[in-house]
């Protein structure tokens, strides 16, 4: 078995990069094939299954995380092992890659001993995962006296499966929490309002970040739901803590693409709002600039609702969707939020420090007000401030926060 070199695919649009692969790889061992887009990489796997690929994230027309999908929803190729390749070092590329089911993630420019560690690391797993998929087949043959064709039983779906059941019993028995997050206005220093995010224990396996399970909540379909649950929950306790010394706050949700398209956001608000007695300007809902670039038309009417209701929008995430500024007008918005990948360096990196400023500057001349989020250090602190930032988010200031804790912090402001 372990006679035949493994042969490794390697997916890159740049030239050099795909020669400098091969030339590591093929040091080790290794056989490889490559292609320069992902177009051309799935018809190569059609005529011959590589035993690991090597895959770019950003190509011309498909990328990375398409090639991944793809991939990973069909069958016959889910288990080919994938190290995706980026030269973005922000986590959200990172997480997104490991999303759509990518095994390893690699930045650019590669190590060749970390790129050697993981491709050995991820064969033998892969060998393994061959051997106990084997044996699970055959166990299931023995069991139910059948041949190959009814049982297919991956490894890889039994996790994503246990997954998917344990976050359904999740919602069932209403184990997800809310945790905030204080935001605080530069020109005071005061914590100015929070942000609800949504918290899992998975029992047995601890936290689970929210960047994981919320996409399959909506690939389940129960994103509405828990949507509902969250905006209820925020909008209950922004009432208790009106009748309490720490009086009124403004609390911002997260808000998914699929409650504004599958389910009545508009309805879900204006309910809890009147159920709890909340004033509409103590409520701002986020949404990420990806998915108001989804349906837009039903989106821009949508949001115009809310805003006619007196309820605060905010752009989340805002500097990575790709949206063009003539758009952007037409959406009806109160806030900007610069996306953490941005603040991450913006004291070493004069790209970001210069997108930082841009984004200020545009949304001051919008009359928009500018978080930034993700701030963890004094050096980024005093960046913000000089670029007049407006507010901002972090673990300098505060993580996320369970009520109990939070609300001693707010008593003190
Ligand atoms: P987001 O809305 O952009 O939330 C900001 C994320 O940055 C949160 O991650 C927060 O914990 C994290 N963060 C805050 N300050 C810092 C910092 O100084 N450094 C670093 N490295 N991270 C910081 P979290 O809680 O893991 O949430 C991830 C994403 O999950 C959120 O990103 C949001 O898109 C989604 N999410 C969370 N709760 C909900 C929800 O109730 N509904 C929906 N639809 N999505 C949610
Ligand atoms: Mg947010
Ligand atoms: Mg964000």
């Amino acid at each position: 078995m372990a006679s035949q070199p493994a042969t490794l695919l390697i997916v890159d649009d740049e030239p050099q990069i795909r020669k400098l692969l091969e030339t590591l790889l093929q040091h080790e061992g290794y056989q490889t094939m490559s292609a320069g887009s992902g177009e051309e990489a799935l018809d190569l796997i059609a005529q011959r299954l590589p035993d690991l690929i090597l895959l770019d994230i950003m190509m011309p027309g498909m990328d990375g995380y398409e090639v991944a999908s793809q991939l990973k929803g069909d069958e016959t190729t889910a288990s080919i092992p994938i190290i995706m390749l980026s030269a973005l070092s922000e986590s959200s590329a990172r997480i997104n890659g490991l999303q759509t089911g990518a095994e390893e993630f690699i930045s650019k420019p590669v190590e060749r001993i970390e790129l050697w560690l993981r491709v050995r690391n991820l064969l033998r797993l892969k060998t393994h995962g061959d051997q106990l998929k084997d044996h699970s087949l055959m166990l299931e043959q023995q069991l139910r006296g059948q041949n190959n064709e009814t049982a297919h039983m991956h490894v890889h779906d039994l996790t994503r499966q246990d997954l998917e059941n344990a976050l359904r019993q999740a919602v069932e028995r209403q184990a997800l929490t809310l945790h905030y997050q204080p935001k605080v206005e530069l020109a005071s220093g005061r914590i100015c309002a929070l942000e609800a995010l949504l918290r899992w224990d998975r029992p047995g396996y601890g936290a689970v970040s929210p960047a994981v399970f919320v996409p399959i909540l909506e690939s389940l379909g129960l994103i509405v739901t828990v949507g509902r649950w969250v905006i209820d929950s925020v909008c209950q306790q922004i009432a208790t803590w009106q009748r309490t010394a720490i009086g009124a706050v403004e609390v911002s949700v997260n808000v998914s693409g699929h409650q504004l398209i599958e389910g009545d956001l508009i309805a879900d608000i204006a309910s809890a709002l009147a159920t709890f007695g909340v004033a509409p300007h103590c409520l701002e809902v986020e949404l990420t600039e990806g998915s108001l670039m989804e349906n837009t038309q039903h989106t821009i009417a949508s949001l115009q609702r809310l805003r006619a209701m007196g309820v605060k929008i905010s752009i989340d995430d805002f500097g990575t969707g790709y949206s063009s500024l003539a758009y952007l007008r037409r959406f009806p918005i109160d806030t900007l939020k610069i996306d953490i990948a941005f603040i991450r360096e913006v004291t070493s990196n004069p790209q970001d420090a210069a997108i930082t400023r841009t984004i200020i500057e545009l949304a001051h001349s919008l009359n928009l007000r500018v978080v930034a989020e993700g701030v963890e250090t004094q050096a980024q602190l005093a960046f913000l401030k000089e670029a007049g930032c407006d507010q901002i988010q972090g673990y300098l200031f505060s993580r996320p926060l369970p009520v109990a804790t939070l609300e001693r912090l707010l008593l003190e402001r």
